[in-house]
């Protein structure tokens, strides 16, 4: 009697990596002080772009976080040092709208950019259910774009912590008079 060999007990074992490399933004400080002739969107103004359409404009890690609410690792964006970028206005990377000024950052040691207040009308906030957690996430006012969450441990005058992903930002230097 002829043995058939014994089955090959194939495990395939789904290894999860985490790609926790870090994914630099492009760093647009350079060569891009505000200019004064730059068309502000209003308040209130909205830009809704196709999901391919955002594919096309966004790079891949951009759209993760902007368009399906995803979180860069902690310590690994731009932007986390409060003071290290200077004077100047934190704009949504998607579609340039003001979110933040650099007045209202502050470190808060959690390894993502971090803010006591938005430009007023700017930043819009839902509740976020997700993970088993309550909180409260906030969005670009204009293009919807996923920028992180709010919560109530800020520091003074408005006690909240606005928790950014700093990819979904764009700093501008003030322009030097
Ligand atoms: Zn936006």
């Amino acid at each position: 009697m002829q043995t058939r060999p014994a089955p090959l007990l194939i495990i395939l074992v789904g290894v999860l990596i985490l790609t926790t490399s870090c994914t630099q933004a492009t760093s647009t400080t350079q060569n891009n002080a505000e200019e004064k002739t730059m068309n502000e969107p209003v308040v209130g103004e909205r830009l809704a772009l196709s999901d391919a359409e955002w594919q096309k404009r966004l790079s891949a890690e951009q759209y993760k976080v902007l368009r399906r609410h995803g979180t860069e690792p902690a310590f690994c964006g731009t932007y986390v040092a409060s003071t290290k970028h200077g004077p100047g206005l934190y704009r949504c990377s998607g579609c340039e709208a003001p979110l933040f000024t650099s007045d209202t950052k502050f470190d808060s040691g959690t390894g993502w950019p971090s803010f006591f207040q938005p430009i007023e009308g700017r930043v819009g906030s839902k509740a976020d259910t997700a993970y088993g957690m309550i909180r409260t996430e906030v969005h670009c006012a204009r293009c919807d774009g996923h920028l992180g969450h709010v919560f109530e441990d800020g520091p003074k005058p408005t006690g909240k912590r606005f928790c950014i992903n700093a990819i979904s930002l764009k700093f501008v230097p003030t322009a030097k008079p």
